[in-house]
């Protein structure tokens, strides 16, 4: 997907239909920064507005993806070159969030250990170890939070009865047993419980 080219078609479409950067930006309530983000090709407009954002430019979500108007007979054949463009950068995504995840974990971790390691080897009041250790603590728990909202979202858990994919709910994560990332989980589609996989790809 060409940032560039969509940010240019952006401006120009924006131009044709007569509406400044602050109008467009207050019709779909983001900053004037954030459209002359998209248009310098910085970013992509978020998925939650581009509906509304065609609108206003009266443009196809598939024109917007492609960066330029499409001809009829070429329609579909660029929706599916888009959907699949789309697909992969969301299992890029997916696949760094979860790289976040364990490099997080790790971290929350250490910090805990060395402020444990601190409080026993270096000489000071015992209040204050008291407060290096809840510290940690709260530090190593906030983390692991972060991790669970990473697992929940990133990728999906495949129901191991019926393949069926789907995103649990950050509770069910949270209170489900788990060895690495397979948790025991009830199925959405066909309410067994099972040994969920974390799988990173389309949804099935
Ligand atoms: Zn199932």
């Amino acid at each position: 997907m060409d940032l560039y080219k969509i940010g240019r078609f952006i401006a120009d479409c924006r131009k044709k239909n007569n509406i400044t950067q602050t109008q467009l930006a207050e019709k779909l309530h983001v900053t004037d920064r954030a459209v002359s983000k998209w248009e310098c090709g910085k970013s992509m407009p978020d998925s939650s507005i581009m509906l509304e954002l065609c609108d206003l430019l009266n443009i196809s979500v598939n024109e917007l993806l492609t960066g330029e108007k499409i001809k009829m007979e070429d329609y579909n054949k660029q929706a599916e070159k888009n959907l699949i463009e789309m697909k992969k950068l969301k299992e890029i995504a997916d696949k760094r969030l979860l790289n976040l995840e364990i490099v997080l974990g790790i971290l929350g971790v250490i910090f805990l250990l060395s402020m444990c390691f601190i409080s026993a080897y270096i000489e000071m009041a015992l209040w204050l170890k008291i407060v290096l250790i809840i510290f940690g603590f709260m530090v190593c728990i906030v983390a692991s939070c972060v991790c669970l909202k990473i697992e929940q979202v990133a990728g999906y858990y495949e129901c191991a009865h019926c393949h069926h994919r789907y995103i649990p709910t950050y509770k069910q994560i949270n209170f489900s047993m788990h060895m690495g990332r397979t948790r025991y989980m009830k199925c959405p589609k066909c309410a067994k419980k099972t040994w969920s996989k974390k799988v990173i790809g389309e949804r099935k």
